[in-house]
């Protein structure tokens, strides 16, 4: 297949014009982007398309849902197009990312997420050359997987994280190397790529999963958080995992009194707790400190180096394709595309 490349436009600051209350996400931006890319520009492109995915959202106002809709927009043109970009707020960027990356495992095509920090619409922007780059990432045939591409970092969707409200190079990879660089060339490092998947790859629209805003919850500890805040969250109604952000090597403050306690009446009752480390780099080591190892006795997942948007989308889907008990712990415990060593 030629290079044919699908843009799907979410929303997002790229997308956005001004209005009385500040940017808002707006229709229109296939014909803002052509009329700023010269007819010389175009023809060194690959062929593009355009879609707006109804409602447009500015990104903080995401729900798991939405990862539903976006997944299905895909995955219905999947045959249709060698690439896909989305366009994307960049507030949830590394979620959306994380979590497509779970649901399009296997894939053999690239899906490129990104945005910008400042409009098209404006004079002075990121999002024409956060675009270019990305629509010639996405017509590259030995990238297979869901990247972030942002200010010329090339960095794999479930390690991303987005790291300044106020630079450019507004995401890292805190935990895992970038997979490339837009330079004066786009280098990728294949040692570091996933391997193709089967060139048949195609996930029936039935398949993808659907998701329940309330089955996941993510709590950091704070000095001082008492039993009955964790209490409020473990004994909600319709909770099934549940992320913690412990300290360091994975640490509780298990000293609080009922805190453990109410952690163990929540596994007993079949919640899956998942523990991260609050660290920007590093492993949970659970056990290394007799705090943590507490969290071993009563059954805790540790979660590797997994980011907390990764872990949240992983146990999402996850949960979303219906993997419950031992099926879950299982899956959460090993990487599945890259997303923790
Ligand atoms: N609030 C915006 C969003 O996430 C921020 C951005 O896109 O940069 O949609």
């Amino acid at each position: 297949m030629t290079s044919r490349i699908l843009i799907l436009h979410t929303g997002g600051t790229i997308g956005m014009v001004p209005s009385d209350q500040g940017y808002v996400p707006a229709a229109g931006f296939r014909d803002r982007l052509l009329a700023q890319l010269p007819t010389s520009a175009t023809a060194q492109l690959p062929a593009f398309e355009f879609l707006d995915l109804e409602p447009l959202i500015d990104s903080s106002n995401l729900v798991p849902a939405d990862w539903h809709r976006i997944a299905q927009a895909l995955i219905s043109r999947w045959q249709d197009y060698s690439g896909f970009i989305l366009l994307h707020g960049t507030d949830t960027m590394a979620y959306t990312a994380s979590a497509l990356s779970f649901m399009l495992q296997g894939c053999n095509k690239p899906v490129v997420v990104t945005g910008s920090q400042i409009p098209l619409s404006q004079l002075r922007n990121d999002a024409l050359d956060n675009l270019i780059t990305s629509l010639l990432l996405a017509s590259r045939t030995d990238l297979n997987e869901v990247v972030i591409c942002f200010n010329g970092r090339i960095l794999r969707g479930n390690r991303a994280r987005k790291v300044s409200s106020a630079h450019l190079a507004a995401f890292d990879s805190p935990n895992f190397p970038w997979l490339g660089e837009a330079g004066i060339d786009i280098a990728l490092k294949p040692e570091l790529l996933l391997p193709a998947g089967k060139a048949e790859f195609a996930l029936p629209d039935a398949q993808v999963p659907t998701f329940d805003a309330d089955a996941v919850a993510l709590l950091q500890f704070y000095p001082g958080i008492s039993a009955s805040v964790m209490s409020a969250l473990t004994e909600r109604e319709g909770l099934k995992g549940l992320i913690l952000l412990s300290y360091g090597a994975g640490n509780p403050p298990e000293a609080t009194p009922g805190l453990i306690e109410a952690l163990e009446k929540a596994a007993a009752r079949g919640i899956t707790l998942l523990n991260l480390t609050q660290c920007q780099q590093g492993a949970v080591s659970q056990g290394t400190y007799a705090t943590g190892a507490t969290l071993n006795r009563i059954g805790v997942i540790p979660g590797s180096d997994l980011t907390p948007e990764a872990a949240f989308a992983k146990l999402h889907v996850l949960l979303g394709k219906g993997l419950s008990g031992e099926a879950l712990h299982e899956a959460l415990r090993q990487p599945l595309c890259g997303e923790s060593h």
